[in-house]
């Protein structure tokens, strides 16, 4: 398309060249006629002569007025292109536009959960990524919370998976009502949710998660008249030991798992290490 417009654009700065040629060209024959004109007044023995030489230079008037009509027809095919070439960019930026949309609706849903409408799994990784990085930076504290609905399979055998799904966005509005703009949620999959909390520390988080947890037991009952309860991992990114950019979810998951363990409706901070060592979760987990 815009190989097509560069050649109207050419075309039309030819057409806009031959027709300033064709009018200096008709003012030059003119100017050339009139002199010529004159001299045959002047140089003319008789009226037979005069009428003759007359004659002959309005037909070389004619001609160079013919010449200049045929520029000027030009000039109109010029109009036209020109008129031609506006509409055309008009559509383009019409198109354009049509496709700057689209891509923003496959952007939005490339990195969001259908059904809950809360951002995916990819999401979560992009913004890990960068909430790793700021963190490496300015070292504010980086807390992530896994929350995973407890004995969801149960809900989805006794009321059917689509009440499943209605608990799962109930759930996510609940939980996305206590958060900070500036704090990740998201569906990592399944019946299992991320926070991510930018500056906020282990002992904030816990007492966040804790708020969680009892939103949830509350006001999905309420809503549901089912009991739901969520159990909640949680872990912080640490200055020294961290193997991967995952091992803060693992950590976290590990957490959740005790959760469950121990009775589930209920928050799991990962556990410490005191010596200092590096791999205090592990330890942890036997
Ligand atoms: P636990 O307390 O140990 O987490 O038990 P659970 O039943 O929640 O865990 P389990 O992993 O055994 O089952 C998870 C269930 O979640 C199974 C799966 O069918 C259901 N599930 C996953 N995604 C969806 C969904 O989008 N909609 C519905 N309705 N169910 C889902
Ligand atoms: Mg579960
Ligand atoms: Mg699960």
């Amino acid at each position: 398309e815009l190989a097509e417009i560069a050649s109207l654009i050419d075309g039309a700065a030819n057409s806009q060249a031959s027709q300033r040629e064709a009018g200096r060209s008709l003012s030059e024959q003119m100017a050339e006629r009139c002199d010529s004109l004159a001299g045959s007044v002047e140089s003319a023995r008789d009226l037979a002569e005069l009428k003759g030489q007359v004659a002959s230079q309005l037909g070389q008037i004619r001609e160079s007025l013919n010449q200049y009509q045929r520029a000027e027809a030009d000039s109109e095919t010029l109009t036209d292109q020109l008129a031609q070439l506006a509409s055309r960019v008009q559509q383009m930026e019409h198109e354009a536009e049509e496709n700057r949309e689209s891509l923003r609706r496959h952007q939005h849903k490339a990195l969001h959960d259908p059904l809950t409408q809360l951002p995916n799994r990819e999401a979560y990784d992009e913004r890990l990524a960068h909430e790793v990085k700021r963190w490496e930076r300015y070292g504010h504290p980086l807390t992530l919370a896994v929350c995973d609905v407890d004995h969801f399979k149960r809900i989805n055998d006794q009321f059917g998976h689509q009440a499943g799904d209605r608990v799962l966005k109930v759930i996510s509005k609940a939980i996305r009502r206590r958060l900070r703009e500036v704090d990740f949620f998201g569906r990592y999959g399944g019946e299992e949710f991320v926070v991510l909390l930018s500056g906020t520390d282990a002992g904030g988080a816990q007492t966040f998660a804790e708020r969680l947890r009892k939103a949830v037991q509350t006001w999905v009952s309420d809503m549901e008249r089912l009991s739901v309860t969520v159990s909640i991992g949680v872990s912080t990114r640490k200055p020294e030991g961290e193997t991967s950019i995952h091992s803060l979810f693992d950590r976290a998951d590990q957490a959740l798992y005790r959760a469950k363990a121990q009775g589930r409706n209920r928050v799991a901070m990962e556990l410490t290490c005191h010596t200092g060592e590096a791999p205090c979760v592990q330890a942890g987990l036997s």
